[in-house]
């Protein structure tokens, strides 16, 4: 049997009210940052969320990917795009949408901090309980017995084409994987979503 993991589907609304929060923890821990950076790509619209929300113009992108354990000795996440704005002496907000293992963050904040902000801290909508790094702000802690793989609005087609790839070799007709995605990922995925993923016959 393939793996499909439990999932959430987050929807707008969510991700509204989250960085709402967030926004709010920020402004009342230190106060607005001068520079923003999103993680790419999971936090690129939290990050674009935020600098609204706090005023902030000046937003800069950074990438930490993970290569899986056939492109680096270790498996270990890198960073593979850096700064390529300077934050030299500026008050800077790295944000990401959730920390999970928390090595991608931990190692974006490594990098940023190589550039000598004045002060740095994170900011992530979603933090799992089991996450060696825990960012300075959050907006809902999940704890780790409620894990599930959060499909944000913004990777939805990317995770259900991905999770009904999974589940086709046991699905097999679009109404069987719709199954499969509502039993074993406790998710209801409408009917025309699957046949999208599922693509032409
Ligand atoms: P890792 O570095 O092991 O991939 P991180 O906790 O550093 O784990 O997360 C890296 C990125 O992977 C996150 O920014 C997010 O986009 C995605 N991700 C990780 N865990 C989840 C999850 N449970 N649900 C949705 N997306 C996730």
């Amino acid at each position: 049997m393939t793996e499909l993991p439990i999932c959430t589907l987050v929807s707008w609304k969510d991700i509204d009210r989250w960085a709402d929060t967030l926004a709010q923890e920020v402004l009342s821990g230190s106060g607005a940052p001068e520079t923003i950076v999103g993680l790419t790509r999971g936090g690129w619209v939290p990050s674009r969320l935020l600098a609204d929300r706090l005023e902030v113009k000046h937003l800069a992108a950074l990438r930490a990917q993970h290569w899986g354990v056939t492109a680096t000795p270790n498996g270990n996440a890198e960073i593979t795009e850096g700064l390529t704005t300077s934050v030299k002496g500026r008050k800077v907000l790295v944000v990401d949408d959730i920390t999970d293992t928390g090595e991608s963050l931990d190692l974006a904040m490594e990098h940023v901090r190589t550039k000598e902000p004045l002060t740095l801290e994170s900011a992530t909508l979603l933090h799992i309980s089991h996450s060696t790094y825990v960012p300075t702000y959050y907006a809902e802690d999940v704890p780790k017995e409620r894990w599930a793989w959060f499909v944000f609005p913004w990777n939805y087609w990317e995770d259900i084409r991905t999770l009904v790839a999974k589940a086709r070799p046991d699905g097999k007709t679009p109404s069987g994987v719709r199954q499969l995605l509502r039993d074993r990922c406790r998710i209801e995925v409408p009917e025309e979503d699957v046949l999208r993923a599922f693509g032409p016959a």
